[in-house]
């Protein structure tokens, strides 16, 4: 059974994943998980030729296929990455990799392989055009078209975490504007994220807190308000990208009655006569960076 196997890589800040699949669902047969090595390009680029190789031996195949996905910017051309949490900016694995092991290795941002994975096979199977938005430690997005990442000018995935948070909506809710980690003040990450979502209990309750500590205390109002700003998020993906669903991902996405409480908030703002976009929660949870970039390797 050689038949539609694949392998893929997400390339973390902490680790480096990888996962073997098998069958015409992608389902996981094998997984591999080793520390990111942080002291430079050359030693993770070590550790990402070592998954490489433990796939190719668990599959028995020299060429199996195998896609890489990584946290940051890649430029369409040359390969070459910005990215903030692993040691790889201005390098291309792409091409390094193909140097050093001579065959391709496609790679791809990790949301967009996250949204890749949920189109294909996932809550979005069967949509055109599937916006995957993560809620995660940050907030970002990729957006697939017919089962194939768009291709997104520059390289950019759908960087949504870093549009300015709506005057009216820090207004509404008497937030403080926030030095985000891209650097500007005030973007939608500062309070849609999983550290969003702390701060506004910061600004409200006087204390951080974490989505789960704010459910288990029966917290609700911090949550409607972080509800009613990512709420703003969602609209903004309609307005600009029009997307047939947008399926949530990462830690967030896993809060209790994420789906309604959203849908009540997009519903809110929307336009007159605007029909909300459907929501719907991730199928492939932890797996969609390596299932994504698997997918796309098998192509
Ligand atoms: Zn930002």
């Amino acid at each position: 059974m050689t038949a539609l196997l694949c392998g893929g890589i997400d390339l973390g800040g902490t680790k480096i994943e990888a996962r073997l699949f098998e069958g015409p669902e992608a389902s996981t047969t094998e997984l591999r998980r080793i520390p990111t090595p942080r002291q430079s390009y050359a030693a993770m680029l070590e550790a990402l030729e070592e998954q490489i190789r433990w796939l190719a031996e668990k599959a028995e195949r020299a060429d199996l296929p195998i896609g890489i996905a990584v946290p940051g910017i890649i430029d369409p051309e040359s390969g070459r990455i910005f990215a903030a949490n692993i040691p790889a900016t201005g390098h291309s694995v792409r091409d390094d990799l193909q140097e050093r092991l001579g065959r391709t290795f496609p790679v791809v941002n990790d949301c967009m392989a996250f949204a890749l994975s949920e189109a294909r096979g996932g809550a979005g199977e069967g949509h055109g055009t599937v916006m995957g938005l993560i809620l995660g430690t940050g907030v970002g997005g990729g957006i697939c078209v017919d089962g194939a990442p768009s291709r997104r000018h520059g390289g950019l995935a759908v960087e949504l975490g870093h549009i300015g948070l709506p005057a009216s909506a820090a207004a509404r809710h008497g937030l403080a504007l926030r030095r985000c980690g891209c650097g500007r003040m005030g973007c939608l990450e500062t309070a849609v994220s999983g550290t969003g979502l702390a701060n506004i209990a910061e600004d409200m309750l006087g204390t951080r807190m974490s989505g789960e500590e704010l459910v288990r205390q029966g917290e609700s109002g911090v949550l409607d308000v972080w509800a009613d700003i990512a709420g703003e998020c969602l609209l903004t993906i309609q307005l600009m990208l029009a997307p047939d669903c947008i399926i949530l991902g990462g830690g967030l996405s896993n809060l209790p009655d994420v789906v309604p409480r959203l849908e009540r908030s997009l519903r809110s703002h929307a336009l007159d006569n605007m029909k909300p976009t459907r929501l719907l929660r991730a199928r492939h949870g932890d797996s969609s960076g390596t299932r994504g970039a698997a997918l796309l390797a098998r192509r």
